[in-house]
């Protein structure tokens, strides 16, 4: 069949073949007669028509054809009464097989068989309308088509449009019947073409390279701005030890931010085009990231991945990821929720930089790469990093990571071997979470002990208040969180009146913490707190080694609830021990740390995760 226009109808068996069987072997073989069968030019096409597509998946593009639009075009294109067609899908519950049925009997009988092209070209046509009229020529396109096929044909044109092929095929099944059809079905064979798969993400430009030149020219597979590399994965470890013994005793250890993963890409003109996880387009979600990665960069053109999380502008701390996924799905008013919900892209590696494909440098070279490229700004910084070479460094980065609003570290393998391994998990990155814990049942009365000058709006006032446990038995107050938020703006206003009988120029004797506040007060003032749940950190310094040597309790992600408790004099806060207590009680549970599902219980609040 090589060399001339493929037939509808041939695709169409194809189908049906494809339909009626579940084995995957099967299904290899009947995808790899129909590829080899057909000319280069369609290649592509065919490809994505037999996933059920259009365009690769990361495009996004589709049909956006609703029942009752298929349904006219049914009724228009087979001259049935649309009562008739309404009726006859409920009977028979599937659309496509209305059109089969109806088309059987219709009055013309179509002469001119339809090709793959026509086909591919109409519906991409009816993809692409929008707007006002839209509605009326998607129908016309359909109406023509359906005028043109035979019943069979009728019936899958309606599926594909309606998205239910069910045929069965996975990218997996694809890779597999390339393999077969291009390199002698070897297991060799096929890892390569994944890993073609992996770079340029479309199975339509992988399928071309083969048929170019076998599995000697996917190597000539570049990558290009706009066309998303699928992510590297982490495996996971049990403890510290673990990760370091995996990485052969050193290891760049990173905060491990918990947000959404985002792959930019920023052409030579300073466009930029941000891809998740998952490979959905995001641009639109990140105008502000749009902005300034042009600006952050030293060298464009460029492919870089970071995390992005919602960060609290006045304070600067990192805030509950659930915040920034309400970004993410959001069509309307962008421009208003970006500067609601502000992030920070904390960037952690460099696949393209220039002309020159970094990601198959080993990560400390592709690490000094991104120090060099990233100049940085307020929304685009460099994730933390730190190489160590024991538990005890490693315990101490991950206290300060978790301290710091981060879910825990990610280890990067330091060997010469650790390259960006697209669209792999292994042991080159291993992810090391702390336990999920639900949130603190109690609220926390603390002592106000420093303050931080407030930034942005709250210029002029404090930003964030230092709060400290007490601790009867030594006569210490210890802190334990810094709080910025559940401050409305009467109460933000008061604060500076309300500390000042406190204010003293020194750290008061007996007040112990880590943190350097812009300004100490003698332990007087108690307010209520609550938050997420109480961690260990080596910055706070209440119940310091009660559970682990060099660290005490931190609160994650506290929030003032508005009470301050006058009732109560400082040796009346919440004690150490009752912070002990409380930690103890904290249910545990270990992290799934599963990349494709939905945390089952996440640490509190609840969302869904990329
Ligand atoms: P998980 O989603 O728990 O499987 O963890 C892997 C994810 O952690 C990645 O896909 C990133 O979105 C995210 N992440 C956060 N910080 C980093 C980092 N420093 N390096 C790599 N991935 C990170």
């Amino acid at each position: 069949m090589r060399g001339r226009l493929v037939k509808f109808a041939d695709l169409v068996a194809a189908y049906e073949r494809l339909e009626a069987t579940t084995k995957r072997l099967e299904m290899r073989a009947i995808l790899s007669e129909l590829f080899q069968s057909v000319p280069r030019p369609e290649l592509a096409e065919v490809v994505y028509l037999s996933q059920g597509q259009l365009r690769p998946e990361y495009e996004g593009v589709e049909l956006g054809v609703a029942v009752s639009l298929a349904s006219r075009a049914v009724a228009e294109g087979t001259d049935a009464a649309p009562a008739h067609v309404a009726e006859r899908l409920r009977a028979l519950g599937d659309l496509g097989d209305v059109a089969q049925e109806l088309l059987a009997v219709r009055s013309a009988v179509p002469t001119e068989p339809l090709e793959v092209r026509e086909v591919y070209q109409g519906l991409l046509d009816v993809a692409k309308t929008s707007g006002e009229g839209s509605q009326d020529a998607k129908i016309g396109v359909l109406r023509g088509l359906l005028a043109r096929t035979t019943p069979v044909e009728g019936k899958y044109l309606i599926r594909f449009v309606m998205g239910t092929l069910r045929l069965g095929v996975r990218e997996a099944t694809i890779l597999d019947a390339f393999a077969a059809a291009y390199g002698g079905g070897t297991k060799e064979a096929r890892l390569r073409i994944e890993a073609a798969f992996n770079v340029s993400s479309d199975l339509g430009v992988v399928a071309e390279s083969l048929v170019d030149g076998g599995l000697e020219a996917l190597g000539a597979i570049r990558l290009t701005v706009g066309r998303p590399v699928r992510p590297m994965l982490a495996e996971r470890a049990k403890d510290l030890a673990e990760v370091l013994k995996r990485m052969e005793g050193s290891a760049a250890l990173e905060f491990k931010y918990d947000g959404l993963r985002v792959q930019a890409h920023l052409d030579e003109n300073g466009g930029v085009r941000l891809f998740s996880r998952r490979l959905e387009e995001l641009s639109a979600q990140f105008p502000e990231l749009r902005t300034e990665l042009p600006l952050a960069l030293r060298t464009a053109p460029a492919i870089v991945e970071g995390e992005c999380v919602p960060v609290d502008p006045e304070t600067d701390e990192i805030r509950p990821f659930q915040d920034v996924s309400r970004r993410r799905g959001r069509k309307y008013d962008l421009d208003k929720v970006a500067d609601e919900i502000p992030v920070v892209l904390f960037l952690f590696d460099v696949l393209l930089e220039g002309t020159e494909e970094t990601l198959g440098l080993p990560f400390p070279e592709r690490r000094a790469r991104l120090e060099k490229l990233v100049q940085g700004s307020t929304r685009i910084r460099l994730a933390t990093q730190r190489v160590v070479h024991d538990t005890e460094a490693a315990q101490a980065f991950f206290d300060e990571s978790i301290a710091e609003g981060c879910e825990g570290v990610m280890a990067k393998s330091l060997a010469p071997e650790s390259a960006y391994r697209a669209g792999a998990r292994g042991f080159w990155w291993i992810k090391y979470k702390r336990e999920y814990t639900q949130g603190l049942a109690d609220s926390i009365d603390g002592v106000v002990v420093g303050a931080f000058h407030g930034r942005g709006r709250r210029a002029g006032t404090y930003g964030a208040l230092l709060l400290a446990s007490y601790d009867p038995a030594k006569g210490t107050y210890e802190s334990f969180c810094k709080v910025g938020s559940g401050f409305d703006d009467a109460a933000l206003q008061a604060l500076p009146e309300r500390l000042k009988p406190f204010e003293t120029a020194e750290r008061p004797n007996g007040v112990e913490t880590g943190m350097e506040p812009d300004r100490w007060f003698t332990p007087g003032l108690v307010l209520e707190v609550r938050g997420a749940e109480l961690s260990l950190s080596p910055t706070h310094r209440a119940g310091l080694g009660k559970v682990r040597a060099g660290a005490g309790f931190a609160l994650r992600f506290p929030r003032f609830t508005g009470r301050y408790r006058d009732d109560k004099g400082p040796e009346d806060a919440t004690t150490v021990d009752e912070l002990l207590r409380l930690y103890r009680t904290q249910v545990r549970r270990e992290s799934t740390g599963d990349d494709d599902a939905p945390e089952g219980a996440p640490a509190l609040p609840p969302g869904r995760k990329d």
